[in-house]
């Protein structure tokens, strides 16, 4: 489709209403102010471009997924990979826990033992106090600080570090900086109660009590595809060399999302690493088995997210997304990306076990690189149709000499 067609496509799903296509059609944001109210020390805004990728049915529903990235065929492979889902299986999401993490680190304390049982018998108290002074806006909306867990961490010294661990329910924002502040909050009672001295109060990226799933159920597969694919699914569970490329191609599927809605992709990228890291061993965040034509994909990590909250609310092009994606709650977004991302895979690893991640990406990549070499606007399809007959004639060459 033309762009002009895209906007009326969209209009007539109901994915943008006339206004928002007016906002992007003359160019998105372009308010200085707001930037400056953002960020520091502001020159201008970076602008990527902003797609959407089709056919996707999540848990039943359609959707249209806005995707903010920079980088060629992301959304083509999504897109694709969507349709072959939607016409041959399902896919399925789901949350596990709503509870994110705060950490109060104590670095050296003196009677670990005597501590721990201080802060549990004050539980309560501390969590009462913390709820009306600090969250009662959680409280008001059927969340807060839940509950409070002490860690003891050895130290290469020999002496003892304590970490509470405070956990709260922070409805449909990310919850980073209410977190803080609950953390920050809960210091003076503390060592006022205990005597012990508290270094810092953070929360934590690895929100592992708070998880997101996606499973993906392809059927009518022929066996050698679908063999292949479980064993692609290996190699990435078993080899942090290949994890690491298998959790970036699954990402290029969540990111995007992030960047549109107006949401901190740096925290869900350091939450989904540190949680593919957490047997030791740094593995796959996906997994792929095939059995009797079925093959199944599985997705669980932390996608902390929020609809509101960050700049999810003042950034006009992120509401505009998230008003697309038609979303009740923040866990209905976090397994919107959990589901992209886990198709997003599929569509990488089925390419890399048949014709090869370049036939696809370089394809569309050719543009860029024509682009990149200098053509002018008549001359880029003449370059881009010579250079892929020359790709194509190399590529031959190549599987001549490999026999
Ligand atoms: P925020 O500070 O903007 O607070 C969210 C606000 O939304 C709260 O005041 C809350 O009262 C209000 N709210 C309205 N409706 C709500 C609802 N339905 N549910 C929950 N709250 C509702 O945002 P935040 O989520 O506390 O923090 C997110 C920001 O923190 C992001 O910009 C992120 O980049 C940043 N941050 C991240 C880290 C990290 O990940 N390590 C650290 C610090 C800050």
């Amino acid at each position: 489709m033309s762009r002009e067609d895209r906007f009326d496509y969209l209009e007539a799903l109901g994915a943008l209403t006339a206004e928002e296509a007016r906002y992007l059609k003359t160019g998105g944001l372009k308010d200085m102010g707001l930037a400056e109210k953002f960020v520091e020390n502001v020159i201008g805004y970076f602008q990527v471009p902003l797609g959407v990728a089709t056919n996707f049915v999540v848990d039943g529903r359609d959707l249209v997924i806005p995707m903010a990235v920079e980088e060629t065929s992301i959304i083509a492979a999504a897109s694709k990979t969507a349709k072959w889902v939607r016409e041959n299986g399902t896919i399925r999401t789901e949350s596990v826990g709503k509870q994110i993490i705060g950490q109060i680190q104590l670095a050296q304390v003196a009677d670990f033992a005597r501590f721990e049982k201080m802060v549990l018998a004050a539980k309560t108290e501390l969590l009462r106090s913390v709820n009306r002074d600090v969250a009662h806006g959680l409280v008001a909306r059927g969340g807060g600080v839940e509950d409070l867990q002490i860690r003891q961490i050895e130290r290469p010294d020999g002496k003892t570090m304590a970490v509470i661990h405070v956990y709260a329910d922070p409805c449909d924002a990310m919850g980073a900086n209410i977190i803080n502040q609950v953390c920050e909050y809960l210091k003076g009672p503390i060592e006022q109660m205990t005597g012990e001295t508290v270094t810092m109060c953070i929360l934590s990226n690895l929100v592992d009590s708070k998880l997101t799933r996606a499973i993906v159920e392809l059927r009518g597969l022929d066996d050698e595809l679908g063999l292949k694919i479980q064993e692609a699914s290996l190699f990435a569970e078993l080899d942090p060399y290949r994890a690491a490329t298998n959790n970036k191609g699954v990402l290029n599927g969540i990111d995007p999302i992030l960047i549109a809605t107006g949401n901190d992709w740096r925290a869900v990228e350091a939450g989904v690493h540190a949680y593919a890291a957490r047997s030791g061993q740094y593995r796959s965040i996906t997994r792929w088995t095939y059995d009797d034509g079925i093959l199944t994909g599985f997705f669980e990590a932390p996608i902390v997210v929020g609809t509101v909250g960050g700049v999810t609310k003042l950034h006009p092009t992120a509401q505009l997304c998230l008003n697309m994606l038609e979303i009740e709650s923040a866990a209905e977004l976090s397994r919107i990306c959990a589901a992209v991302g886990l198709v997003q895979n599929l569509g990488a690893l089925k390419a890399l076990t048949t014709v090869g991640i370049i036939e696809g990406h370089m394809k569309l990549h050719i543009r860029n690189l024509t682009i990149g070499a200098g053509a002018s606007e008549p001359e880029v399809p003449l370059v881009q149709k010579t250079t892929r007959r020359d790709f194509e004639d190399d590529q031959a060459d190549q599987s001549a000499k490999c026999g």
